[in-house]
């Protein structure tokens, strides 16, 4: 099958259902996703986003965001990122996005790493709210077509220049899709790992394809392991609990009921407490305590979390509730400059599979969905402005080469873990 449309955006995550939105309606675009259209990591977000709440809040959101990353961020993106958050965060609202508030006014939370209160959220479901009003948006958009259940397989190009995709259909049949931009907004790796939060078909597809293509990557090795995921033994995607609840005040406690770490520091410093105390206590887990706030806060405050342990057999007013570190974001990825575009001309990539920098070598909590929207906005605008359409390029793709998926999905897998492995060796692993 061959399908031809001006922009092709794979991933339908809130990276790129807002790069989507931020194109002119004379632009046809085609998103494909590999699952379904609302199971995306974007969705899974509980915690919230962070905005520059006013002016006087800059350095210190800037210094935060850069100690957090160990002072390896790009400073640029970083101030990029600050400085367009308030916009962002007005375009949602107008998409009907609903957040915390007290008679109008926007209540701020605060969580790890943070020096002051600059989250918004939505209960404990702020990536649900975000993405459904979103995926609404795109939805009533005559100009953006969305097919589910259709899976990357390659990029075409000619020379440096991306000219389309080739993908896989439910059916499994090839598709060529012939563009004059693409987009990669993919998510990340975590369903490589045996413990992750994340969906299990997020498996790095766009690493693999940059890597196979020669597109420049930043810091693929750089993988960050969420400090509190709930413990359990079933395999498959594990379930987050939120640092907002360590901002909140609960606490950590080892297995003779002693704290034994600073909740509220970094994610990778927590992660390696928890991991370090797990050694010495010779367990599977560590206890997390929310106890405190109550059955009534927890409920108002937390009731996705709540629910979820409660159907796990934790009370968590009454119980403790045993915690573990799971892979969760990749902090690297696809090379980008500040307008989101790639090594290679005509590709772009947005989200959580693009390394801007903001993150250095570790992300602060809740600036992953705002950097997912400045950097998403920013190629839409900066394609458009540079409009080029590629309509007289031939395109020579190789259907024999897609005859065995599984095959090729272990290829990709091996090539992006062989890639880690080579970056880990020869510079030393981020440790996170
Ligand atoms: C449990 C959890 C809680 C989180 N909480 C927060 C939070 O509170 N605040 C915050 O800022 N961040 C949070 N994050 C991180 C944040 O949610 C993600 O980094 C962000 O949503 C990534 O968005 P994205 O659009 O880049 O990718 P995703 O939302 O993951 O979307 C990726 C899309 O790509 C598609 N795709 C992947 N491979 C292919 C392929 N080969 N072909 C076709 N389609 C493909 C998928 O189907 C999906 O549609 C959390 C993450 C998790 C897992």
């Amino acid at each position: 099958m061959k399908i031809k449309t001006d922009i092709v955006i794979v991933g339908t995550g809130i990276a790129g259902m807002f790069c989507a939105l931020n194109f002119s309606k004379n632009k046809n675009i085609l998103m494909i996703t590999k699952t379904s259209a609302d199971e995306s990591d974007s969705f899974l977000a509980q915690g919230g986003i962070c905005v520059l709440r006013n002016d006087e809040d800059y350095e210190s959101f800037f210094e935060d965001t850069m100690r957090a990353g160990h002072y390896k961020n790009n400073k640029s993106s970083v101030e990029i990122m600050l400085r367009n958050s308030p916009e962002v965060i007005k375009d949602l609202i107008d998409y009907d996005v609903e957040f915390e508030n007290k008679d109008g006014e926007l209540i701020y939370t605060k969580e790890a790493a943070h020096s002051k209160p600059r989250i918004l959220y939505h209960k404990d479901i702020t990536g649900r709210e975000i993405s459904s009003k979103l995926l609404k948006q795109v939805i009533k958009r005559d100009n953006i077509k969305i097919i589910e259940n259709m899976t990357l397989l390659n990029i075409i190009k000619h020379d440096n220049t991306c000219t389309g995709i080739v993908a896989s259909g439910k059916n499994g049949q090839t598709s060529i899709i012939e563009s004059d931009y693409v987009i990669l907004a993919t998510g990340g790796l975590g369903g490589l790992y045996e413990h992750s939060t994340n969906y299990g078909h997020l498996t790095g597809d766009a690493i693999a394809i940059a890597i196979k293509n020669n597109i420049e990557l930043e810091n693929i090795n750089y993988i960050q392991f969420h400090p509190t995921s709930f413990y359990s033994k079933e395999s498959g995607r594990k379930f987050l609990i939120s640092e907002s609840v360590r901002g909140e005040g609960a606490v950590l406690y080892n297995k003779n009921m002693e704290r034994f770490v600073d909740e509220l520091l970094p994610r990778d410093i927590v992660t390696k407490a928890i991991q370090k105390q797990m050694k010495i206590d010779k367990t599977e887990f560590v206890w997390l305590s929310m106890k405190h706030m109550g059955s009534e806060k927890i409920k108002k405050r937390f009731p996705n979390i709540f629910n979820y342990c409660l159907e796990h057999g934790y009370d968590a007013a009454e119980d403790l509730i045993p915690v573990t570190p799971a892979q969760h974001f990749l902090i690297g990825g696809i090379k980008v400059n500040l307008n989101s575009k790639t090594s290679m001309n005509h590709l772009y990539a947005i989200g959580e599979t693009s390394c801007t920098g903001v993150h250095g070598a570790n992300r602060l909590a809740s600036n992953s969905l705002l950097e997912c929207l400045v950097f998403g906005k920013r190629a839409a605008k900066n394609i458009e402005k540079n409009y080029r359409n590629l309509a007289d390029i031939k395109r020579n793709v190789n259907l024999g080469d897609y005859n065995n998926l599984e095959n090729l999905k272990s290829t990709y897998k091996n090539i992006i873990f062989n890639e880690i492995e080579r970056i880990n060796s020869d510079y030393g692993s981020n440790n996170n």
